[in-house]
């Protein structure tokens, strides 16, 4: 997944840890082979080359369950979060190699290639088809989230209950450690123009992510461009936001940081008062104006420092 996974947890003895954390690594890797777009046969890639073919693909267990989940994202959010950008991902790196914009030409094509209704899964027989020649999945807004809780669960499996996992910043708890009120959680994220300082919380259960252009963008023709896609102009987004979400697991956490990166403000922040446990709080950064906008939970919670 292009990141480091971390693991801090508690256990009776350290050969119970050993073994707990490596079949929790062992459960990372194997979910890497599944949703990869890097690696040539993982899942996700066998899936892609079928596109226009009129194939239906039977699914495992848990691409099924990903795709299931980004499907249902995708309407909520009617298709700013869109797991089928594949093609204009691959267009945006490109630009950012070569350091220019993509032509109209080839952008039209990669836009074509894209688009959440063209993703057809079937509930019964568990199998999924795309209808577009050139479709191309993409999980990098869901997998990491997603293969934190399932790391977490392989934990459970192996009788730890306290735990830390942090997968690229997807970070999923679960119980406070001993003698804390949970894990300390900072969520001080910024540069020198958007900045959310020195928040820290307890946090027992759940999941915590960020997403936002700080990191990785591109700078083309003096105007910056993240490597969020806007799926409705095809375009890496040009509004400077960093989003942090706290959630019930790490895969709404993920999923939510992406679409609230990409939706208006009003609708990011509806989105997060209406997803079960959920708290958001964005800060954009409109013409040198930063606004910070928080989500009903988030205002509620109570913090360390
Ligand atoms: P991070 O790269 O830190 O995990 P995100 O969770 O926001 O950040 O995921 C961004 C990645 O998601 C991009 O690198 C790309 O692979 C994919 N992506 C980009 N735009 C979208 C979008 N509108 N909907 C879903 N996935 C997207
Ligand atoms: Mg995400
Ligand atoms: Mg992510």
């Amino acid at each position: 997944m292009g990141t480091v996974f971390r693991i801090v947890l508690y256990a009776r003895s350290a050969t119970q840890a050993q073994s707990a954390a490596e079949a929790a690594f062992n459960r990372v890797d194997q979910l890497n082979q599944v949703m990869s777009d890097y690696i040539p046969d993982s899942e996700l890639n066998q899936l892609s080359v079928t596109a226009g073919t009129g194939k239906k693909v039977k699914l495992s267990p848990d691409l099924w369950q990903i795709l299931q989940i980004s499907q249902e994202v995708a309407q909520k959010t009617e298709g700013a979060f869109d797991i089928t950008v594949g093609p204009l991902v691959q267009l945006w790196r490109r630009s950012r190699r070569k350091q220019q914009l993509p032509s109209p030409e080839a952008l039209a094509k990669a836009k074509a290639a894209t688009g959440y209704q063209h993703l057809i899964l079937n509930k019964q027989h568990k199998t999924a088809q795309l209808l577009v020649p050139n479709m191309q999945l993409d999980l990098g807004a869901i997998g990491k989230g997603y293969a934190v809780d399932e790391a977490m669960e392989v934990l459970r499996q192996n009788r730890i209950k306290i735990a830390l996992i942090d997968g690229g910043g997807n970070i999923r708890v679960s119980k406070a450690p001993p003698a804390t009120k949970g894990w300390e959680i900072d969520l001080s994220i910024g540069n020198e123009t958007n900045y959310i300082g020195g928040k820290q919380i307890y946090l027992k259960h759940g999941g915590v992510a960020t997403s936002g252009d700080l990191y990785q963008f591109v700078e083309l023709n003096g105007q910056r461009y993240s490597h969020i896609i806007n799926p409705f102009t095809g375009l890496g987004l040009t509004d400077q936001r960093l989003v942090t979400i706290i959630a019930k697991n790490g895969t709404d956490a993920d999923w939510l940081s992406t679409a609230l990166s990409v939706l208006p403000i009003e609708q990011s922040i509806e989105l997060a008062n209406h997803t079960p446990k959920a708290a958001a709080a964005i800060v954009n950064n409109v013409s040198s104006t930063i606004k910070q906008h928080q989500s009903r939970r988030f205002q509620l919670l109570k913090w360390v420092k």
